[in-house]
């Protein structure tokens, strides 16, 4: 049963979504060829990053991805929807009233307790043949999965392996995004020595940060998520992947403001000059983070909000970005360029969606994957 709302009108949405289908496919085989003769899955959890779920898994499907990663039972059954040959994996693990539920469907849990491994054996002996699942252990993040013994426990536990297909052996870095941090090799030392227990089962351990920054994943399971999406997936390295989605906001009022004014709630920025402002229809209502507001953020690292843009040129954001509004100072635009119903890019081809999550002192992550339905949302086909 959907109970969501139908997506807005295109002509009465104040905010609207591009998804380059093209640029994410693009940016995926860019990955791929990166691992040599690695697999490359796709991460499609949180909605694959905001993007929706089943324009990217047919998109990414088409163009040969065969294995598919989400968080939760539920993202799986949409996956499989569009989907129903590719191999999906549930990260987050098994519970245990999920377990009928999930093998129905033909989907894989990751599993990463004891317990979750006997719900699995069980269900698997109740069907008569071994299920699908990963094996994720824990290398250092104190997150999912076992730790070294508990694995031994696992592998040594008698009448469990037997109903377990385990198609994937993985574990997740910590500070991958972090180029040459010590703990990236201290866990993949870990891995590799542990993946002695689980002989002939293949290997999985690189997100997208592993991926662009370690050369040795020959025969390894890729698991890329933000990359993908055209988000940094490194710190401090130039972003290597082509932008994926765009969010404008549509122009609804244009207003001419006093030198020592002041502007939006709080008023937390007063005007210095005769501004023009224009405002656009997109607030923190539609995932447009209110810590990106140029002013009244006290809390902030960095100094000045969001910047955004008009037909390629940059504009600065003024005073707080409210539930519904934000306003940006056009006044350095010739008169007339921008007008009521226009759409102004928050973050795109121009503007860095990292770099509007920096503004917000958090992480495209975060950005993309709270963007609300309230959107219209257009998908770029992939060409030919
Ligand atoms: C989210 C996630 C990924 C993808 O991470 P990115 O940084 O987005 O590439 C890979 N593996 C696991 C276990 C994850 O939870």
């Amino acid at each position: 049963m959907m109970i969501d709302r139908p997506a807005p009108h295109p002509e009465l949405a104040g905010s609207r979504i591009t998804v380059d289908l093209g640029a994410l496919v693009g940016n995926w085989r860019s990955l791929q060829s990166r691992g040599g003769q690695a697999e490359a899955g796709a991460v499609v959890k949180a909605n694959a990053y905001g993007c929706g779920i089943e324009p990217v898994v047919k998109a990414l499907s088409e163009a040969g991805c065969r294995t598919f990663f989400v968080a939760v039972g539920d993202e799986g059954l949409r996956v499989k929807a569009v989907a129903p040959e590719a191999r999906c994996f549930i990260l987050n693990g098994l519970f245990r009233q999920a377990a009928p539920v999930l093998a129905d469907a033909g989907l894989a849990p990751t599993l990463g307790s004891l317990d979750e491994a006997r719900w699995w054996a069980a269900e698997a002996e109740r069907r008569g043949s071994p299920l699908p699942c990963a094996i994720h252990l824990d290398t250092g993040m104190e997150r999912l999965g076992f730790d070294a013994s508990g694995l031994r426990n696992l592998v040594q536990t008698n009448g469990l392996m037997q109903h377990l297909n385990v198609q994937l052996f993985m574990t997740h870095f910590a500070c991958a995004d972090d180029v040459g941090h010590e703990k990236t090799a201290l866990q993949m030392g870990r891995f590799t020595q542990a993946s002695a227990l689980l002989p002939n089962v293949p290997l999985s351990c690189a997100n997208s940060a592993a991926i662009l920054q370690l050369a040795n994943l020959e025969g390894v399971m890729m698991r890329p998520g933000i990359a993908m999406y055209g988000g940094e997936a490194l710190n401090d390295v130039e972003n290597p992947m082509q932008p994926v989605v765009t969010l404008e906001g549509r122009v609804c009022q244009i207003r001419s403001a006093k030198a020592g004014e002041a502007v939006g709630y709080g008023a937390s920025e007063t005007l210095t000059r005769d501004t023009r402002l224009a405002y656009v229809s997109v607030g923190y209502a539609d995932g447009y983070l209110r810590g990106a507001s140029n002013a009244g953020v006290p809390m902030r690292f960095v100094t000045g909000g969001a910047q955004a843009a008009f037909a390629g040129r940059k504009i600065n954001g003024v005073g707080r970005i409210s539930m519904d509004l934000a306003a940006f100072d056009i006044t350095d635009l010739p008169e007339g360029t921008v007008t009521l119903g226009d759409w102004i890019e928050l973050f795109g081809p121009t503007i860095a969606v990292d770099d509007v999550a920096r503004a917000a002192g958090t992480i495209g992550y975060e950005l993309l994957t709270g963007l609300s339905r309230r959107a219209h949302r257009v998908y770029l086909p992939v060409q030919g």
